[in-house]
């Protein structure tokens, strides 16, 4: 009876979700979304688009704009004529202003959450938070604008050395279509607070929240042309982007096989990068751990975001002697994970982003069988409603670290799990992939956590604990994973060139040449 009445509520709930996405839709795209440039809502130049469908049903959300670089030249101008103001206005000023585009955020985190999901195919129970952080991204970098420019002072004897920072100009920032929304205003928020003006050029698959955030941040007062977006293809309006003279710096969030792509496109204009890349991130489980604490962090690290997240820990690595009691534990979890429409708020995986995608990532399930591996739970796709690019959440046992299954990134709810005997194995399977963003480490001994953090080849590793992130903290990867680092004052080291002053006391020896007399 209770479950009867619990499927009743959540029945309810999707309706009424349903509902009001019809609204937000009617009302903000009305089936055509636009370029955003100079603060004006543009169709492309070249009289091009296409279109967009959501992963429930395939139904079309919108017809979109596909940019060329006729329109990246027209943002990338609109940027450059932006920036001079935008640079000079006081600091206290842009703080003001990126608070007001926070307060906006939040204003519509419904709307943003319902589109989000829609067009990304990510459990509402996630996304509801994504305005949030958007908004808290805005906030943090917002209250540092003032003191972004602070240098420091480096006196000699003879000399006063002070440093200044001053914003590189108009920059690029290309994003993925994971969780869209939340990072892009990650690279946003840093860029404006420096005093950039941004071109953002947002994921094929899913741009409709990169156009509301900035309509919501002109709405909020932000000066026309100092946040622009161009829609369209990576190889096309993406590779404008990176050309183009006028843009100093590249922000990109994707694969890394794109970052090669976009430093070879660069090379011509000296581009600065920053790249967010790829992971295939290990969660290392000790026999002395928590193996409760363990087993819920393991579980939501994979399967939390549809694991398209690319901080997900998609390689178990557990020790022998506790392997079987843990996996077994592990694949009754998976098999009860809840897979449904992404607006039931009750749904903890949803569809994946695009049949292309889905049918990337059942094409691992064949790899995995192929390659020898166990399909413990899962291994195929899934009738969900609407009949959209659903899959099973799967966990696949008994792997060898040399397997597809466990070096190439998946990209979605799949979970490698691999056996080892002593730490040192451990680290040295850890470490046996070409990526290195992150790593989870499960132990009691703090001694072991210590030496193995030294040795883990990634750029974040925490210690019992699932991703928490700390805005201040630095947020990268080595390897092929990423270059530079994010959050705090590490997004400012990019977005902004730090100039010397050296002046002197008038007192020291200046070498003399050429006096005769
Ligand atoms: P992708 O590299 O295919 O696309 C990302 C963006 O780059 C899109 O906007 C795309 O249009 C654009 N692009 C593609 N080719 C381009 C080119 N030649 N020049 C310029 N732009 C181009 O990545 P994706 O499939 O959208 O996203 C998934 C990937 O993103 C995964 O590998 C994931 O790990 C990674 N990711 C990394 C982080 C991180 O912080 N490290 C965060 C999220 C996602």
């Amino acid at each position: 009876m209770a479950a009867k009445g619990n499927e009743a509520a959540a029945g309810e709930a999707l309706a009424g979700n349903l509902q009001k996405l019809a609204g937000h839709l009617a009302g903000f795209a009305g089936g055509q979304l636009a370029h955003i440039i100079a603060g004006e809502m543009r169709q492309s130049a070249g009289g091009t688009s296409f279109t967009i469908a959501s992963p429930v049903d395939g139904s079309t959300i919108a017809s979109v704009p596909r940019g060329n670089a006729a329109d990246v030249d027209a943002a990338a101008r609109a940027a450059a004529r932006a920036f001079p103001a935008w640079r000079a206005l006081a600091g206290s000023k842009r703080r003001d202003l990126l608070h007001s585009i926070a307060d906006a955020i939040e204003a519509h985190a419904e709307e943003l959450a319902l589109l989000e999901s829609w067009d990304t195919g990510q459990p509402l129970r996630f996304m509801s938070k994504a305005a949030v952080r958007g908004a808290e991204n805005f906030r943090f970098f917002a209250d540092r604008a003032e003191g972004a420019r602070d240098g420091r002072s480096l006196p000699t004897e003879t000399h006063l050395n002070y440093t200044l920072r001053t914003p590189v100009g108009p920059v690029g920032v290309i994003t993925p279509w994971n969780t869209p929304f939340m990072l892009s205003t990650w690279k946003i928020a840093p860029a404006l607070a420096a005093g950039c003006t941004v071109v953002h050029k947002p994921a094929e698959w899913s741009p409709v929240t990169a156009q509301r955030l900035a309509q919501i941040a002109l709405g909020a007062g932000l000066p026309p042309g100092v946040l622009n977006v161009v829609h369209g293809m990576g190889e096309e309006a993406g590779k404008a982007l990176t050309e183009h003279p006028a843009i100093k710096a590249v922000a990109f969030i994707g694969e890394s096989s794109t970052g090669s792509a976009i430093m070879r496109q660069g090379a011509a204009t000296l581009k600065r990068v920053h790249f967010e890349l790829g992971g295939k991130n290990p969660v290392i489980v000790f026999g002395d751990a928590d193996l409760e604490r363990a087993l819920d962090a393991v579980v939501f690290m994979i399967y939390s975001l549809n694991g398209e997240r690319c901080t997900s820990s998609s390689r178990l690595l557990i020790q022998q002697d506790i392997a079987p009691r843990f996996l077994e534990r592990l694949a009754a979890r998976v098999q009860s994970l809840k897979v449904g429409h992404p607006l039931d708020p009750a749904t903890e995986i949803g569809p994946l982003i695009h049949p292309r995608h889905r049918d990337k990532v059942l094409s691992y399930f064949e790899i995995a069988r192929a390659e020898g591996a166990t399909v413990a739970a899962g291994g195929a796709a899934h009738a969900g409603p609407g009949g959209g690019t659903y899959v099973q959440p799967t966990l696949l046992t008994g792997a060898r670290r040399d397997m597809r299954v466990a070096q190439e990134e998946i990209f979605g709810p799949v979970l490698t799990a691999i056996t080892f005997k002593d730490e040192a194995e451990a680290l040295e399977i850890a470490n046996d992939v070409r990526y290195g963003l992150a790593g989870y480490l499960w132990t009691s001994d703090v001694s072991r956590a210590l030496r193995f953090s030294e040795g883990l080849e990634a750029g974040m590793i925490w210690v019992n604990s699932e991703n928490v992130r700390h805005l201040p903290t630095p947020f990268g990867g080595v390897k092929y994973s990423g270059i530079g680092r994010d959050g705090g004052d590490y997004s400012f080291e990019f977005y902004m060139e730090t100039k010397n002053v050296a002046i002197s006391h008038g007192a020291h020896a200046i070498p003399v040449l050429g006096k005769r007399s």
